[in-house]
């Protein structure tokens, strides 16, 4: 069985041995190779970004497998044959890494770290700490990541909200669905955290109107995807005290071009999509036992990272 290996600018060595092993260990004979413009009959396909020749090159592809949980990038392939089923990544070791991501920024806005670093820090022993009642934080997003960082969240004592499509019911914590349940949600949230797919309806969904929605002084943290924030909207929203910082680790461009001006803004922190990485090991063992199961016979949309193109994630 061939399998070919597409992944923008990722390492291509590490992840072909990490496919390796991971295909040696669920017992499968395998030919990986990366995809080189040719056709090799390959019956799956590992992709991030793949180019469209890799689908009009392979035409035998029983599924494809992202490397990621986002697939709005792959779901805009112009080549992507419309019945070729998709799969994604479902957490593979990057949920933990984004609870903790989280987290840091949490202790940094209730704590007021930014005030100890670097060549301005203030040296007094006697500053404000935090000894109200936390921030209640708001996860927009309850899936394999949502989940796992609002439990990380309330595990440090924070009271927190949660926000999807479908009711979901979570041990401890507050959960609201839905267009009709989104202005409740945004009213009890000091600390915003998006962690949604880029879909139709999620595309431009925090604009000024949500933004006002957010207690005064709210703080947001973007990690899911860029194109779910208005950048405009977001930047008058910090310009005028409705909120008072905001994090982003994802951007409608990435990279984010030089003269933007996220960059530069005093009360925005830029990290460069780095919140959850996709861990190599996990994420190759994690193919290697779907692509083991669909070889016995499951159906791909039995398996649990089966991408539902209608709803776009
Ligand atoms: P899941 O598919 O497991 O969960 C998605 C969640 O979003 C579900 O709770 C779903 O609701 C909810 N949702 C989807 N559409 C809507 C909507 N219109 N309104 C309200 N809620 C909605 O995804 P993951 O948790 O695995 O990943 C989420 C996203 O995180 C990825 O798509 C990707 O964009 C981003 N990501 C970012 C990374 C980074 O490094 N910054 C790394 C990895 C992922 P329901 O429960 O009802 O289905």
């Amino acid at each position: 069985m061939r399998i070919a290996v597409a992944l923008g600018s990722m390492k291509p060595d590490a992840w072909l041995d990490a496919l390796g092993a991971a295909f040696a260990r669920a017992g499968l004979e395998v030919d990986i190779a990366m995809f080189d413009g040719r056709a090799r009959d390959a019956r799956y396909a590992v992709v991030w970004l793949p180019p469209p020749e890799l689908f009009s090159a392979e035409k035998n592809l029983r599924a494809v497998f992202n490397v990621g949980a986002g697939v709005e990038g792959l779901l805009t392939n112009p080549a992507l044959p419309p019945a070729l089923p998709l799969l994604r990544l479902v957490d593979a070791g990057m949920a933990p890494k984004m609870a903790e991501y989280v987290c840091f920024y949490l202790a940094r806005i209730t704590r007021g770290l930014d005030r100890f670093g670097g060549p301005h820090a203030v040296r007094d022993w006697n500053v404000d700490r935090p000894r109200g009642t936390p921030p209640t934080v708001g996860v927009m997003g309850l899936g394999a990541i949502g989940k796992q960082i609002a439990h990380a969240v309330t595990v440090f004592g924070y009271p927190v909200v949660g926000w999807s499509r479908t009711g979901r019911s979570i041990a401890g914590m507050h959960c609201l669905a839905g267009e009709s349940e989104f202005s409740t949600f945004l009213g009890m949230t000091d600390v915003l955290v998006n962690v949604l797919p880029l879909t139709g309806t999620t595309r431009d969904l925090l604009d000024a109107r949500r933004f006002a929605q957010l207690p005064r002084g709210a703080h947001v943290i973007n990690i899911g995807r860029g194109g779910t924030m208005v950048d405009a909207d977001l930047i008058a929203a910090l310009d005028s005290g409705q909120l008072a910082s905001a994090t982003l680790d994802v951007f409608r461009t990435e990279p984010l071009p030089a003269e933007h001006p996220f960059w530069h803004h005093p009360r925005i922190t830029v990290t460069p999509h780095l919140s959850g990485p996709t861990p190599r090991e996990p994420a190759a063992l994690q193919i290697a036992e779907a692509i083991r199961q669909l070889e016995a016979g499951t159906p791909p949309q039995s398996l649990a990272g089966y991408v539902d193109r209608q709803r776009g994630y």
